[in-house]
Protein backbone atom coordinates (compact mmCIF):
# COMPACT_ATOMS: atom_id res chain seq x y z
CA UNK A 1 0.00 0.00 0.00
CA UNK A 2 1.31 3.61 -1.01
CA UNK A 3 0.15 6.37 0.91
CA UNK A 4 -0.01 9.91 -1.10
CA UNK A 5 -0.78 13.50 0.10
CA UNK A 6 -2.92 15.52 -0.92
CA UNK A 7 -4.53 18.80 -0.92
CA UNK A 8 -1.90 21.39 1.19
CA UNK A 9 0.80 19.83 -1.00
CA UNK A 10 -0.64 20.72 -4.11
CA UNK A 11 0.80 24.12 -5.69
CA UNK A 12 -2.23 27.15 -5.16
CA UNK A 13 -1.49 30.36 -4.90
CA UNK A 14 -2.42 32.44 -1.69
CA UNK A 15 -6.16 33.84 -1.84
CA UNK A 16 -7.50 36.15 0.26
CA UNK A 17 -10.84 36.96 0.91
CA UNK A 18 -11.62 40.38 3.04
CA UNK A 19 -15.20 40.90 3.73
CA UNK A 20 -16.44 44.31 6.13
CA UNK A 21 -19.51 43.83 8.81
CA UNK A 22 -21.20 46.55 10.20
CA UNK A 23 -23.32 45.82 13.33
CA UNK A 24 -25.22 49.02 12.95
CA UNK A 25 -27.65 50.83 10.89
CA UNK A 26 -26.59 54.23 9.06
CA UNK A 27 -26.72 57.47 11.38
CA UNK A 28 -25.24 60.69 10.49
CA UNK A 29 -22.20 61.66 12.94
CA UNK A 30 -22.61 64.06 15.22
CA UNK A 31 -19.20 64.63 15.49
CA UNK A 32 -18.48 66.17 11.74
CA UNK A 33 -21.25 65.42 10.04
CA UNK A 34 -20.94 61.64 8.42
CA UNK A 35 -22.57 59.26 7.59
CA UNK A 36 -21.17 55.77 7.03
CA UNK A 37 -23.26 53.81 4.54
CA UNK A 38 -22.59 50.34 4.16
CA UNK A 39 -23.52 48.95 0.12
CA UNK A 40 -24.89 51.68 -1.32
CA UNK A 41 -23.98 50.92 -4.89
CA UNK A 42 -22.91 47.42 -5.57
CA UNK A 43 -23.25 45.34 -2.72
CA UNK A 44 -19.79 45.58 -1.96
CA UNK A 45 -18.79 49.14 -1.29
CA UNK A 46 -18.84 50.92 2.35
CA UNK A 47 -19.24 54.76 1.80
CA UNK A 48 -18.26 57.20 3.64
CA UNK A 49 -20.66 60.08 3.16
CA UNK A 50 -18.91 63.53 5.17
CA UNK A 51 -16.51 66.16 4.79
CA UNK A 52 -13.60 65.85 1.91
CA UNK A 53 -10.73 64.80 4.22
CA UNK A 54 -12.37 61.60 5.14
CA UNK A 55 -15.13 61.12 1.99
CA UNK A 56 -14.55 57.84 0.33
CA UNK A 57 -15.68 54.69 -0.62
CA UNK A 58 -14.03 51.19 -0.41
CA UNK A 59 -14.67 47.97 -2.42
CA UNK A 60 -14.63 44.66 -0.55
CA UNK A 61 -15.19 41.13 -1.56
CA UNK A 62 -18.35 41.27 0.55
CA UNK A 63 -20.01 43.78 2.54
CA UNK A 64 -22.67 42.79 5.75
CA UNK A 65 -25.13 45.39 7.34
CA UNK A 66 -26.56 45.03 10.44
CA UNK A 67 -30.01 42.67 9.13
CA UNK A 68 -27.34 39.57 8.18
CA UNK A 69 -27.64 36.94 10.15
CA UNK A 70 -24.71 34.76 11.45
CA UNK A 71 -26.53 32.10 9.51
CA UNK A 72 -26.16 34.24 6.13
CA UNK A 73 -22.63 34.95 7.38
CA UNK A 74 -21.62 31.32 7.46
CA UNK A 75 -23.46 30.51 4.67
CA UNK A 76 -21.83 33.29 2.00
CA UNK A 77 -18.36 33.51 3.81
CA UNK A 78 -17.04 30.22 5.65
CA UNK A 79 -18.57 27.38 3.69
CA UNK A 80 -16.62 27.64 0.61
CA UNK A 81 -13.38 27.73 2.50
CA UNK A 82 -15.10 24.71 4.30
CA UNK A 83 -15.06 23.06 1.58
CA UNK A 84 -11.13 23.97 0.59
CA UNK A 85 -10.44 22.49 4.21
CA UNK A 86 -11.89 19.23 2.95
CA UNK A 87 -9.89 19.17 -0.01
CA UNK A 88 -6.86 19.25 1.93
CA UNK A 89 -5.86 23.05 2.71
CA UNK A 90 -4.59 24.76 5.28
CA UNK A 91 -7.33 28.21 5.73
CA UNK A 92 -7.09 30.97 8.17
CA UNK A 93 -10.55 33.02 9.08
CA UNK A 94 -9.85 35.93 11.60
CA UNK A 95 -11.70 38.87 12.57
CA UNK A 96 -10.09 42.29 13.12
CA UNK A 97 -11.78 45.34 14.50
CA UNK A 98 -12.42 47.44 16.91
CA UNK A 99 -13.41 46.24 20.25
CA UNK A 100 -17.39 46.18 20.73
CA UNK A 101 -17.79 45.72 16.81
CA UNK A 102 -18.92 42.22 17.07
CA UNK A 103 -15.53 40.00 16.72
CA UNK A 104 -16.22 37.40 19.49
CA UNK A 105 -20.16 37.63 18.50
CA UNK A 106 -19.05 37.12 14.67
CA UNK A 107 -16.20 34.30 15.40
CA UNK A 108 -18.20 32.86 18.44
CA UNK A 109 -21.85 34.27 18.97
CA UNK A 110 -23.81 32.41 21.92
CA UNK A 111 -22.82 29.22 22.55
CA UNK A 112 -25.52 27.87 24.88
CA UNK A 113 -27.05 24.88 23.33
CA UNK A 114 -24.10 24.61 20.49
CA UNK A 115 -23.07 21.53 21.96
CA UNK A 116 -26.00 19.65 20.87
CA UNK A 117 -26.37 16.59 18.37
CA UNK A 118 -28.70 18.86 15.98
CA UNK A 119 -27.34 21.77 14.34
CA UNK A 120 -30.91 22.63 14.09
CA UNK A 121 -31.49 22.95 18.18
CA UNK A 122 -28.02 25.91 17.64
CA UNK A 123 -29.03 29.34 18.75
CA UNK A 124 -30.11 31.44 15.55
CA UNK A 125 -26.91 33.98 17.35
CA UNK A 126 -24.39 30.78 17.44
CA UNK A 127 -21.60 32.29 15.34
CA UNK A 128 -18.61 31.00 13.03
CA UNK A 129 -17.09 28.27 14.96
CA UNK A 130 -19.64 26.13 16.77
CA UNK A 131 -21.50 26.07 12.96
CA UNK A 132 -17.95 25.49 11.11
CA UNK A 133 -17.67 22.17 13.58
CA UNK A 134 -21.00 20.78 12.73
CA UNK A 135 -21.13 21.70 9.38
CA UNK A 136 -17.29 20.06 9.35
CA UNK A 137 -18.68 17.09 11.24
CA UNK A 138 -22.02 16.56 8.66
CA UNK A 139 -19.47 16.66 5.58
CA UNK A 140 -16.76 14.26 7.03
CA UNK A 141 -19.92 11.64 8.39
CA UNK A 142 -21.75 11.80 4.57
CA UNK A 143 -18.70 10.15 3.34
CA UNK A 144 -17.32 7.27 3.54
CA UNK A 145 -13.20 8.10 4.39
CA UNK A 146 -12.23 7.50 7.44
CA UNK A 147 -11.04 10.80 9.10
CA UNK A 148 -10.00 11.62 12.73
CA UNK A 149 -10.61 15.67 13.87
CA UNK A 150 -8.62 17.46 16.52
CA UNK A 151 -9.36 20.81 17.91
CA UNK A 152 -7.12 23.10 19.95
CA UNK A 153 -7.44 26.80 21.50
CA UNK A 154 -4.75 28.85 22.42
CA UNK A 155 -4.45 32.41 23.74
CA UNK A 156 -1.87 34.78 22.77
CA UNK A 157 -1.05 37.93 25.41
CA UNK A 158 1.36 40.36 25.13
CA UNK A 159 3.29 37.66 23.23
CA UNK A 160 2.99 35.13 25.95
CA UNK A 161 0.79 32.18 24.57
CA UNK A 162 -1.75 30.24 26.56
CA UNK A 163 -3.66 26.75 26.49
CA UNK A 164 -7.39 27.67 26.74
CA UNK A 165 -7.62 23.70 27.04
CA UNK A 166 -5.43 23.01 29.57
CA UNK A 167 -6.82 21.36 32.33
CA UNK A 168 -4.03 22.92 34.92
CA UNK A 169 -4.96 26.58 34.50
CA UNK A 170 -2.40 28.84 36.43
CA UNK A 171 -3.69 30.94 39.18
CA UNK A 172 -4.27 33.61 36.93
CA UNK A 173 -7.16 31.91 35.14
CA UNK A 174 -4.98 31.36 32.42
CA UNK A 175 -3.26 27.73 31.31
CA UNK A 176 0.59 27.78 31.88
CA UNK A 177 2.43 30.10 29.56
CA UNK A 178 3.64 27.70 26.20
CA UNK A 179 6.82 28.41 24.11
CA UNK A 180 6.34 29.16 20.46
CA UNK A 181 9.26 26.64 18.80
CA UNK A 182 10.20 26.34 15.60
CA UNK A 183 8.36 23.30 13.90
CA UNK A 184 10.22 19.90 12.73
CA UNK A 185 7.94 19.31 9.88
CA UNK A 186 6.20 21.57 8.49
CA UNK A 187 6.99 25.24 7.70
CA UNK A 188 6.58 28.30 10.50
CA UNK A 189 6.52 27.73 14.31
CA UNK A 190 4.41 25.24 16.60
CA UNK A 191 3.23 25.95 20.37
CA UNK A 192 5.04 23.48 22.86
CA UNK A 193 3.03 21.34 24.36
CA UNK A 194 -0.13 23.13 23.32
CA UNK A 195 -3.33 20.58 23.67
CA UNK A 196 -4.52 19.12 20.46
CA UNK A 197 -7.58 17.26 21.54
CA UNK A 198 -9.21 14.77 19.87
CA UNK A 199 -12.79 14.92 19.32
CA UNK A 200 -14.93 12.33 17.69
CA UNK A 201 -18.05 14.73 16.76
CA UNK A 202 -19.77 18.59 16.99
CA UNK A 203 -20.93 18.15 20.34
CA UNK A 204 -17.52 17.46 21.99
CA UNK A 205 -15.80 19.77 19.74
CA UNK A 206 -17.70 22.41 20.60
CA UNK A 207 -18.34 21.71 24.52
CA UNK A 208 -14.06 22.08 24.35
CA UNK A 209 -14.74 25.62 22.41
CA UNK A 210 -17.38 26.62 25.29
CA UNK A 211 -14.70 25.00 27.73
CA UNK A 212 -12.13 27.39 26.20
CA UNK A 213 -14.27 30.08 25.90
CA UNK A 214 -15.15 30.24 29.53
CA UNK A 215 -11.69 29.83 30.72
CA UNK A 216 -10.76 32.98 28.16
CA UNK A 217 -13.66 34.93 29.76
CA UNK A 218 -12.68 34.18 33.66
CA UNK A 219 -8.79 35.03 32.81
CA UNK A 220 -10.33 38.22 31.27
CA UNK A 221 -12.26 39.50 34.12
CA UNK A 222 -9.47 38.44 36.72
CA UNK A 223 -6.97 40.82 34.87
CA UNK A 224 -8.89 43.86 33.41
CA UNK A 225 -10.65 42.38 30.63
CA UNK A 226 -7.34 40.92 29.01
CA UNK A 227 -10.26 39.27 26.05
CA UNK A 228 -9.94 42.69 24.17
CA UNK A 229 -6.23 42.62 24.43
CA UNK A 230 -5.45 39.53 23.40
CA UNK A 231 -5.78 36.90 20.48
CA UNK A 232 -7.70 33.41 20.10
CA UNK A 233 -6.73 31.11 17.89
CA UNK A 234 -9.13 27.93 17.98
CA UNK A 235 -7.70 25.27 15.13
CA UNK A 236 -9.29 22.54 13.53
CA UNK A 237 -6.76 19.81 11.98
CA UNK A 238 -8.61 17.48 10.23
CA UNK A 239 -6.91 14.48 8.72
CA UNK A 240 -8.72 12.17 6.19
CA UNK A 241 -7.49 8.71 4.44
CA UNK A 242 -8.97 7.85 1.44
CA UNK A 243 -8.62 4.45 -0.39
CA UNK A 244 -8.62 4.79 -4.44
CA UNK A 245 -9.59 2.29 -6.74
CA UNK A 246 -5.93 1.21 -8.16
CA UNK A 247 -4.55 -2.03 -8.03
CA UNK A 248 -2.29 -0.61 -5.28
CA UNK A 249 -5.07 -0.29 -3.26
CA UNK A 250 -3.22 3.37 -2.57
CA UNK A 251 -4.37 5.38 0.41
CA UNK A 252 -4.79 9.16 0.24
CA UNK A 253 -3.81 10.96 2.91
CA UNK A 254 -5.30 14.70 3.48
CA UNK A 255 -4.15 16.68 6.30
CA UNK A 256 -5.53 20.41 7.06
CA UNK A 257 -5.78 22.67 9.23
CA UNK A 258 -8.24 26.05 9.87
CA UNK A 259 -7.32 28.58 12.08
CA UNK A 260 -10.15 30.74 13.68
CA UNK A 261 -8.93 33.89 14.74
CA UNK A 262 -10.71 36.19 16.79
CA UNK A 263 -7.82 38.89 16.88
CA UNK A 264 -7.39 41.72 19.69
CA UNK A 265 -9.06 45.51 19.76
CA UNK A 266 -7.70 47.33 16.93
CA UNK A 267 -7.37 50.68 18.93
CA UNK A 268 -4.46 51.85 19.63
CA UNK A 269 -4.77 51.98 23.42
CA UNK A 270 -1.26 53.92 23.43
CA UNK A 271 -3.18 56.48 21.21
CA UNK A 272 -6.23 57.01 23.73
CA UNK A 273 -4.06 57.67 27.39
CA UNK A 274 -3.10 54.40 28.68
CA UNK A 275 0.29 54.15 30.67
CA UNK A 276 2.50 51.78 31.77
CA UNK A 277 1.55 48.08 31.38
CA UNK A 278 -1.31 49.09 29.10
CA UNK A 279 1.37 51.27 26.64
CA UNK A 280 3.34 47.85 26.63
CA UNK A 281 0.15 45.61 25.51
CA UNK A 282 -0.54 48.32 22.98
CA UNK A 283 3.03 47.83 21.64
CA UNK A 284 2.40 44.06 21.11
CA UNK A 285 -1.13 44.36 20.02
CA UNK A 286 0.37 47.03 17.41
CA UNK A 287 2.95 45.38 16.30
CA UNK A 288 1.25 41.69 15.54
CA UNK A 289 -1.36 43.32 13.95
CA UNK A 290 0.91 45.37 12.04
CA UNK A 291 2.89 42.40 10.99
CA UNK A 292 -0.13 40.25 10.16
CA UNK A 293 -0.98 43.16 7.87
CA UNK A 294 2.20 43.41 6.29
CA UNK A 295 2.22 39.32 5.64
CA UNK A 296 -1.13 39.36 3.75
CA UNK A 297 -0.24 42.50 2.19
CA UNK A 298 2.57 40.97 0.80
CA UNK A 299 1.18 37.86 -0.18
CA UNK A 300 -1.52 39.50 -2.42
CA UNK A 301 1.72 41.47 -3.91
CA UNK A 302 3.72 40.03 -6.51
CA UNK A 303 7.60 39.72 -5.33
CA UNK A 304 7.81 41.06 -2.45
CA UNK A 305 9.40 39.32 0.95
CA UNK A 306 6.94 38.04 3.14
CA UNK A 307 8.26 38.06 6.95
CA UNK A 308 6.44 35.64 9.36
CA UNK A 309 9.21 36.31 11.82
CA UNK A 310 8.20 39.96 13.46
CA UNK A 311 5.48 38.65 15.56
CA UNK A 312 4.23 34.93 17.53
CA UNK A 313 0.66 35.61 15.65
CA UNK A 314 2.83 35.50 12.12
CA UNK A 315 4.97 32.55 13.33
CA UNK A 316 2.00 30.44 14.54
CA UNK A 317 -0.31 31.04 11.59
CA UNK A 318 2.98 30.90 9.02
CA UNK A 319 1.60 27.27 7.42
CA UNK A 320 -1.90 28.83 6.94
CA UNK A 321 -1.22 32.02 5.23
CA UNK A 322 0.50 32.25 2.09
CA UNK A 323 0.93 29.80 -1.13
CA UNK A 324 -1.36 26.70 -1.32
CA UNK A 325 -3.89 28.34 1.57
CA UNK A 326 -6.99 30.19 1.55
CA UNK A 327 -7.44 33.04 4.07
CA UNK A 328 -10.23 35.34 4.88
CA UNK A 329 -10.54 38.61 6.79
CA UNK A 330 -13.77 39.62 8.50
CA UNK A 331 -13.07 43.77 9.53
CA UNK A 332 -15.98 44.50 11.66
CA UNK A 333 -17.47 47.74 12.62
CA UNK A 334 -19.59 49.77 14.30
CA UNK A 335 -21.18 53.13 13.62
CA UNK A 336 -20.86 55.35 16.62
CA UNK A 337 -19.42 58.85 16.53
CA UNK A 338 -16.78 59.02 18.20
CA UNK A 339 -15.36 55.72 16.65
CA UNK A 340 -15.45 57.32 13.06
CA UNK A 341 -11.30 57.56 13.23
CA UNK A 342 -10.87 53.89 14.14
CA UNK A 343 -13.64 52.77 11.88
CA UNK A 344 -11.61 54.38 8.74
CA UNK A 345 -9.06 52.94 10.41
CA UNK A 346 -10.48 49.41 10.20
CA UNK A 347 -11.44 49.96 6.52
CA UNK A 348 -8.10 51.35 5.31
CA UNK A 349 -6.45 47.80 7.08
CA UNK A 350 -8.94 45.67 5.30
CA UNK A 351 -8.71 47.50 1.83
CA UNK A 352 -4.81 47.07 2.20
CA UNK A 353 -5.34 43.66 2.52
CA UNK A 354 -7.08 42.81 -0.57
CA UNK A 355 -4.20 44.70 -2.14
CA UNK A 356 -5.89 47.91 -3.75
CA UNK A 357 -4.68 50.90 -2.39
CA UNK A 358 -6.69 53.38 -4.48
CA UNK A 359 -10.01 53.90 -3.80
CA UNK A 360 -12.47 53.69 -5.89
CA UNK A 361 -15.68 56.22 -6.24
CA UNK A 362 -14.36 58.97 -3.86
CA UNK A 363 -17.60 60.50 -3.39
CA UNK A 364 -18.06 64.12 -4.65
CA UNK A 365 -20.39 65.38 -1.95
P1 LIG B 1 -15.67 42.51 20.15
O1 LIG B 1 -15.36 41.05 20.22
O2 LIG B 1 -15.32 43.10 18.82
O3 LIG B 1 -15.09 43.30 21.29
P2 LIG B 1 -18.35 41.67 20.78
O4 LIG B 1 -18.46 40.54 19.84
O5 LIG B 1 -18.05 41.34 22.21
O6 LIG B 1 -17.24 42.70 20.26
O7 LIG B 1 -19.67 42.54 20.62
C1 LIG B 1 -20.03 43.55 21.56
C2 LIG B 1 -21.52 43.43 21.83
O8 LIG B 1 -22.26 43.71 20.65
C3 LIG B 1 -21.94 42.05 22.29
O9 LIG B 1 -22.95 42.20 23.26
C4 LIG B 1 -22.51 41.42 21.03
O10 LIG B 1 -23.49 40.44 21.33
C5 LIG B 1 -23.11 42.62 20.30
N1 LIG B 1 -23.04 42.49 18.83
C6 LIG B 1 -21.92 42.61 18.09
N2 LIG B 1 -22.20 42.48 16.77
C7 LIG B 1 -23.51 42.25 16.67
C8 LIG B 1 -24.40 42.02 15.57
N3 LIG B 1 -23.97 42.00 14.28
N4 LIG B 1 -25.70 41.81 15.85
C9 LIG B 1 -26.13 41.80 17.12
N5 LIG B 1 -25.35 42.03 18.21
C10 LIG B 1 -24.05 42.25 18.00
Amino acid sequence: MRRLNSGAEKEKDACIQVVVRCRDAPMRQLKNNTTILVHPVHGQDVMIDGPASVARTYQYDGVFGPRATQERIYDKVVRPILDEVMQGYNCTIFAYGQTGTGKTYTMEGDLNGADTVRPSHMSPEAGIIPRTLHNLFDELNSQTAEYTVHVSYAELYNEKVHDLLARDGASNGFGNKLKVVKSKTDKGATIQGLEDRLVINARDAVAALQEGALRRRVAATRCNDTSSRSHAIFTIMVSIRERTETAEGDEIVKLSKLNLVDLAGSENIGRSGAQDERVREASTINRSLLSLGCVIRSLVRPNTHTSYRDSKLTRILQDSLGGGTRTCMIATISNSAENIEETIGTLQYASEARGIVNHLLANTK
